[in-house]
């Protein structure tokens, strides 16, 4: 069945048509390798840098602080390696939190083998980091504080503002992994005392394969990947250039439009979860009820498991995906529904739905037409479901 509805934009999103017509005269046209000194190289050039003025406008930086990379887990790669790396005399402690994604928590693990210390915090039931905990995590060691600032499956914003200003009372750096967050949250790297924050091209419009790392001027921090002088000799190879253009493009407008678009998703996001939520009994929101991303909605439904309703919406024509895209296909409940305290059997039978602006009302009505039949089908399926119901009756 041909997917008619896509709601599964945590995972990745469509290029906009906008940002794909930007990108197109890169590849034929201008198709000159950015360090030359000739024409074509300059306009290669130019327009990458464009796009730095592009990313950095978006958060409040300065262009000069711009790192192109190949995605968010080569940004959140290069923040962790690069400065535990850089800062491993001043101390081996890293601080992150349970709910990272994996790019963030592999990498930690990898680092535990290498002489680095990870304290990784609890979350509370809607998925929020606790300063308190933060605070008391804090060590002389500490050289990093590593935080998502939007988690991808459950939505929740984590308060980035109040625990940049910690880390830098303490003199520790924050790292913000900010890839759902950007083009749907406002974020001000001054303001929230954000050292790096890792991008990603294709959760907001651009192409996948296309990423930026923030890193404020000063930071200490060694490069990835070496070879070439590119971007200042932080992350060597030839630009791609198209892909640049291209997320520079969506991040400015995904920037421009981000008031309206907020308002839109969480319009729309609200009707689902609460018309889910009456329509379903026994299911429960996960995640931070306001504090959330504008398109989130993730909802675990007693009884069943999250993968049959995935086939099943399927069979509608319908994406979604139960809780990480990454871990679909295996069958470990997710690490970040695991940390907000669901039981291994709620955490199975979970659903997230992510929205974006190509999404219509009239879908919502489908979902809320088609989901109640699919987990009541289900259901009947279920001994356990049949012995409650009829204990309730
Ligand atoms: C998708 C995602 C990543 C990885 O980004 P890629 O560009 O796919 O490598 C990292 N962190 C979060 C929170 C994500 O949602």
């Amino acid at each position: 069945m041909a997917t008619k509805i896509y709601m599964d934009h945590a995972a990745t999103t469509p290029v906009r048509k906008e940002v794909l017509e930007a990108m197109l005269p890169y590849f034929t046209e201008y198709y000159g390798n950015a360090s030359g000194i000739y024409g074509i190289a300059k306009e290669s050039k130019k327009a990458m840098e464009k796009a730095r003025e592009q990313v950095a406008a978006a958060i409040n930086a300065q262009p000069s602080e711009i790192y192109f990379t190949a995605g968010g887990s080569e940004s959140d790669n290069m923040a962790l390696r690069g400065v535990a790396e850089a800062l491993k005399d001043k101390g081996n402690h890293i601080i992150t939190t349970k709910i990272e994604h994996h790019a963030i928590l592999h990498t930690c693990e990898y680092l535990e083998k290498h002489g680095f210390r990870v304290t990784y915090l609890d979350v509370d039931a809607d998925g929020k980091v606790r300063l308190e905990d933060l605070e008391a995590a804090i060590c002389p060691e500490t050289i990093l504080i590593s935080v998502m600032f939007a988690n991808n499956e459950i939505g929740t914003i984590e308060p980035i503002a109040e625990i940049g200003k910690l880390a830098h009372e303490k003199g520790i750096y924050l790292h913000t992994d900010a890839v759902q967050a950007m083009g749907h949250v406002p974020i001000d790297v001054e303001e929230m005392h954000i050292d790096l924050l890792s991008i990603s091209g294709h959760k907001l419009g651009a192409p996948k394969g296309i990423g930026a790392i923030y890193i404020r001027k000063g930071v200490r921090i060694t490069p990835l990947i070496f070879g070439g002088a590119q971007e200042k000799k932080m992350r060597a190879g030839t630009e791609n250039i198209p892909g640049i253009v291209g997320l520079g493009k969506a991040v400015e407008l995904a920037a421009a439009e981000l008031p309206e678009t907020r308002a839109t998703l969480e319009k729309m996001r609200d009707r689902l979860i609460h018309g889910i939520l009456e329509a379903i009994p026994y299911s429960k929101l996960n995640g931070h009820p306001t504090d959330r991303l504008p398109g989130n909605c993730n909802i675990s439904f007693e009884f069943i498991e999250g993968e049959s309703m995935l086939l099943l919406l399927d069979a509608l024509g319908v994406a979604a995906s139960s809780g990480s895209a990454c871990t679909s296909g295996s069958l470990d409940p997710s690490h970040v529904l695991l940390a907000i305290g669901l039981p291994h059997e709620k955490a199975h039978g979970s659903l997230r739905l992510t929205l974006d602006t190509d999404n219509t009302e009239e879908e919502i009505d489908f979902i809320l037409e088609k989901l109640p039949q699919i987990v009541a089908r289900l259901r009947e399926m279920s001994p356990l479901y049949e012995e409650v119901s009829k204990q309730a009756k």
